[in-house]
């Protein structure tokens, strides 16, 4: 035996046993939009307060390969990940609610799988064998789960869709396989169902969540935990009935009801139903607490329920009328408030309807000004007046990618008269292109995930309103975008008072503008609403709220309490 096969055998005798990863997958039955990514998030903050480390990832049985080629307008926003994957926004939840670490590996679409198993054929892989969905594409699945887990203690597998749906199959059966591979007791199934409520017999009927279940038990799985979403409480008649129909235990059938105020209630709520102590149980981990310490989610809870003041945002985009478009700004502000205890009301403005003969009576009012990222010509017009508007008012403005990119043009027209300021994005011959295609994208072909994307570093002057948000001078931001401001007109824009006070180095790009002499207008080329948590809320987002309440903030009685959190708006505004 050579001295290296020793040490070898020696080395592993010193290694403590493999640590065995455990699974949960969630599935969902009879609707769609029960919010299973909201759940899993949930219970992923449960588990992290158990002391256990998480990690959550989405299957989405779409065939799309790029989700980020997707329309905004029918799939949601485009949620960015630090490595620069761009996914579904479910994963946006996860990261709000939990410190896993969400990357590439935390979604996968059935394209994405094919695409894989597809290109593997393609190169000779398989040996000229017939290639099939099972084992072929439910093998590429579970690679996919396994890719995800890390070193997490748990990973939590949300399957996306309906149980019954042709397209989720694949992954139904890929993770019934899985329990068999990685030992039963290793892998937890969770079904969240609707109880449907007939008002007219002013009862909650069971039988679509029995038969959702008797359609996963057709596959193979049968669930140990059902989380039940209802408007109204469940009775000990319901819970028994569900308990014998379904085969599941009375205590793993988890009541998940309609939350009061704010959805940062939920993850209290189902801790309250015993579902964390469920999970745990039946996976065989104990916690490494002696109880978990929810006082931080607590004093969320309190601060968004009882606000001490209000304040009015307008939001100005294209896709105004879809409210997941914008949900992670949304969120943002929400989390801003939160800084504040300040209820943040959203004003959504349609930029295409916005123009310089109705900014006073759209905008006016308002405690501050948002203008998102976007993408196209459709709209932007409203948006730069927006932007003049804010800036000429001395009204809080926060521009975030294309809104940097707007204020930025706004300041090229207006403050240096450069009257053809334009980004080249919506007019290839544009005379004064203050913002261009960047060097990088110049090559590019192919849409689809090959925009500027993900984590850069930005170094902040200290001495601006970003320098003092952030309290450093040092931050990583996410990106997702193909144009820039254009170094060719710096000079003039800064001497028209414009600073920049935000840049990547190592490129000299440009990243955070901001007004001289404004009370607070700042443009960020990067997306800080990604990285904003209730409990941790964003600098910005707090300091952007912190002078939109400054401006116009009505202060509230001490026991106000408000309706809902998050989600308030007074609507799409139009002319
Ligand atoms: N359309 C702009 C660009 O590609 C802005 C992108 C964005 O707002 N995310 O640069």
């Amino acid at each position: 035996m050579s001295t290296g096969q020793l040490n070898t055998t020696k080395t592993s005798a010193l290694k403590p046993a493999p640590r065995v990863a455990k699974h949960i997958f969630v599935t969902g039955g009879v609707v769609s939009s029960l919010g299973k990514g909201l759940t899993c998030a949930a219970l992923g903050m449960l588990l992290e307060q158990h002391g256990l480390k998480v990690a959550i990832q989405k299957m989405d049985p779409y065939i799309n390969v790029d989700p980020g080629t997707m329309n905004p307008f029918q799939h949601g926003e485009v949620y960015v990940t630090a490595d620069g994957a761009e996914t579904d926004l479910d994963l946006g939840h996860y990261e709000r609610f939990t410190h896993a670490e969400i990357n590439r590996h935390s979604n996968y679409t059935t394209g994405q799988i094919y695409n894989s198993v597809i290109s593997k054929e393609r190169r000779g892989d398989y040996l000229g064998a017939c290639i099939q969905v099972i084992p072929h594409i439910t093998n590429e699945i579970k690679d996919a789960i396994r890719a995800a887990r890390g070193d997490a203690d748990v990973l939590i597998t949300e399957i996306g869709g309906t149980i019954g749906d042709i397209e989720s199959l694949p992954f139904i059966e890929a993770i019934r396989q899985f329990g068999i591979e990685e030992g039963r007791g290793n892998c937890l199934y969770i079904h969240l169902t609707l109880l449907t409520y007939l008002r007219a017999a002013k009862e909650l009927k069971t039988k679509p969540t029995q038969q959702s279940v008797g359609k996963l038990r057709e596959i193979g799985i049968i669930p140990d935990i059902l989380v039940c979403r209802t408007e109204h409480p469940m009775t000990g008649e319901i819970r028994s009935k569900l308990s014998l129909f379904c085969n599941v235990e009375p205590e793993a059938v988890i009541e998940e009801m309609d939350v009061k105020h704010s959805i940062y209630e939920v993850p209290l709520m189902l801790r309250d139903q015993g579902l964390d102590v469920s999970a745990l149980r039946k996976l065989g981990l104990k916690s490494r607490v002696e109880t978990p310490d929810l006082s931080a989610w607590r004093n969320v809870v309190d601060c968004a329920v009882h606000p001490q003041q209000q304040v009015e945002i307008a939001v100005v985009g294209k896709y105004i009328d879809l409210h997941d478009a914008y949900k992670s700004i949304y969120e943002a502000l929400a989390h801003g408030g939160l800084a504040n205890r300040a209820d943040v009301v959203i004003r959504k403005i349609n930029s295409d309807r916005l123009d310089s003969s109705n900014l006073d009576k759209l905008l006016g009012g308002v405690g501050g000004v948002l203008v998102p990222g976007g993408f196209g010509e459709r709209g932007v017009e409203g948006k730069i007046a927006a932007a003049r508007w804010a800036a000429d008012n001395g009204i809080p403005y926060f521009g975030i990618c294309l809104g940097m990119q707007c204020a930025t043009i706004h300041a090229a027209r207006h403050l240096v008269g450069l009257e053809d300021a334009y980004s080249r994005e919506f007019d290839e011959n544009c005379a004064a292109p203050v913002i261009d295609l960047m060097q990088a994208q110049k090559k590019v072909t192919e849409k689809g995930g090959t925009m500027r994307l993900g984590t850069y570093t930005c170094r902040v002057e200290p001495d601006s309103i970003a320098g003092r948000a952030y309290g450093t001078d040092t931050v990583r931001e996410r990106h997702r975008h193909r144009f820039e401001y254009n170094n060719a007109y710096r000079e003039r824009l800064v001497e028209a008072g414009l600073r920049v006070t935000g840049i990547y180095e190592e490129a000299d790009l440009v990243e955070i503008v901001e007004l001289e002499g404004h009370p607070w207008f700042v443009g960020v080329q990067f997306h800080p609403e990604y990285q904003s948590k209730p409990i941790e809320p964003h600098p910005l987002f707090a300091s952007f709220i912190d002078a939109a309440c400054t401006h116009s903030g009505t202060p509230l009685g001490v026991d106000a309490e408000i309706s809902s959190v998050g989600a308030t708006s007074t609507g799409d505004v139009s002319a």
